[in-house]
């Protein structure tokens, strides 16, 4: 039994033949308790309304009376007080009788045949085309005794209905099979056509389809399914782009200090030239360096490393440390920075969140107009610290808002093309702020400046 399908059958046929067998035992036990004994009676009154009209019409004949009697459904046997004995109607397949039977019942005792009819014959023993399952009662007319057995003739009054119940029976299986076949296929179709699927998924086909349009639970198994893959899909997409973004990142600055260091050896390259050079190949080296360290603080903050160490600390004092590491580039693009930065203490994990000033400082100063202004401000609730970072700069488009967050994703415009940047930045805050479960609000407009508000729980 390997498939599901024929598993699922062969489970269901079972219950079927199982549920059948105990039906037919219970039905037996109500046979048996209930139904035999009614029908004894039935009949015992029956016999005795027959031996009474008899007794009580000693001119009709005998004989001819109880024909008439058997052509309506019974069959009928008659024993006189020697002994003779005549049968009336179709003949019993089984005549046995024991003697005395007939004696008690020709002394005037009634015979209950059918109510002591053995019990082993089940439900069946109802149709037992046999003397002893009758009932006996005396007879008495014009003076002679008699002893009456009678009982329904089932053939002639049941006939069509055993066929017709026999059709039933035989249909109601050969139906329900069938459609136990055709039910099992309908449910475990879609079990195989995902396997197929998942099967190809891992080996790498991402775009599958899947035809399997229901509405159970298999249907949104389904759904999943092909939610998960598309997932899969956009992931794989976005490893392609990342490695991509990553090689031409360190591509570009690698070809750089290539060139510029041949020139350095050149023998003709004067003083000067030597310096620009030198400096060149310094912030090239620069900008590798924070590229990798970047690419690192990524690569850890997806991997999830247990990374976040929370302890109790200020954020305000955070917040002031960093921008006094970048007061002099503030004070060289001729920038005013205020803040207002009250004592707030917060759980979080404080190297993780420097990160997160610094990047967001950083961008409102590399993003800003030269003699712009930044804005800093901390707000406390009593679950929540909010810190905002506002700048007057050269602003975002709206679907470029969208997109800031992406991984090496840059605005690129005349303007911003010679400001130095990785594309990463924000990135990092991001998954900073959701390894804190915070949020993070943005609003810009072009040439107005952009407002970052991070939202991060107290504790
Ligand atoms: P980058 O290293 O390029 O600064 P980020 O991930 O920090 O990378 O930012 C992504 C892009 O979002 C930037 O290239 C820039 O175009 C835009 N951006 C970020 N901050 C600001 C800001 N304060 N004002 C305007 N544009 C911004």
């Amino acid at each position: 039994m390997r498939s599901l399908y024929i598993k699922f059958a062969v489970t269901t046929i079972t219950i079927m033949i199982v549920s059948g067998l105990l039906a037919f035992v219970f039905s037996n036990s109500y046979y048996q308790y209930t139904l035999k004994p009614q029908n004894d009676e039935k009949n015992t009154k029956i016999a005795l309304e027959i031996a009474s009209y008899v007794n009580a019409n000693e001119d009709i004949h005998l004989h001819r009376y109880l024909e008439n009697v058997s052509t309506i459904g019974y069959q009928l046997l008659l024993v006189d007080a020697s002994g003779e004995e005549t049968f009336f109607g179709a003949p019993f397949r089984d005549t046995s009788l024991p003697s005395d039977t007939k004696l008690t019942v020709l002394g005037g005792d009634v015979y209950h045949g059918m109510k002591q009819f053995p019990q082993e014959t089940f439900v069946t023993g109802f149709f037992a085309n046999e003397l002893s399952n009758t009932i006996g009662v005396p007879l008495e007319t014009n003076g002679q005794k008699y002893a009456l057995f009678l009982r329904p003739d089932i053939k002639l009054l049941f006939n069509e209905m055993h066929i017709l119940f026999g059709w039933l029976l035989a249909l109601t299986l050969i139906i329900s099979i069938v459609l136990v076949l055709i039910g099992a296929k309908y449910l475990v179709n879609p079990i195989s056509k995902l396997t197929k699927a998942t099967k190809e998924l891992s080996e790498g086909n991402f775009s599958l389809q899947l035809d399997i349009a229901r509405k159970d639970e298999i249907g949104e198994l389904a759904t999943s399914f092909t939610h998960m893959a598309r997932q899969l899909a956009k992931l794989d997409e976005m490893k392609t782009e990342f490695i991509s973004n990553i090689t031409h990142d360190i591509q570009s600055p690698l070809a750089n200090l290539k060139g510029y260091a041949n020139l350095l050896e050149k023998e003709e390259t004067t003083a000067a030239e030597k310096k620009t050079y030198l400096s060149i190949i310094h912030s090239e080296i620069e900008r590798l360096s924070r590229l990798t360290k970047q690419l690192l603080l990524l690569a850890s903050l997806d991997r999830n490393e247990g990374l976040i160490e929370k302890k109790r600390f200020n954020v305000s004092e955070q917040l002031k440390e960093v921008i006094h590491r970048h007061q002099w580039i503030i004070n060289e693009r001729g920038m005013m920075i205020r803040y207002s930065l009250p004592d707030v203490y917060m759980s979080g994990d404080p190297s993780l969140l420097t990160n997160v000033w610094e990047n967001l400082l950083m961008n409102a100063i590399k993003y800003n107009q030269d003699h712009g202004t930044i804005d800093i401000s901390i707000q406390e609730t009593e679950t929540t610290v909010k810190v905002q970072i506002q700048d007057t700069g050269i602003g975002l488009k709206g679907h470029e808002v969208d997109r800031i967050f992406e991984r090496f994703y840059r605005v690129d415009t005349s303007r911003t093309s010679a400001i130095e940047g990785t594309g990463l930045g924000l990135s990092i805050v991001s998954s900073i702020v959701k390894l804190h479960d915070g949020a993070i609000d943005i609003e810009s407009f072009i040439d107005e400046g952009t407002t970052i508000v991070i939202q991060l729980p107290k504790l």
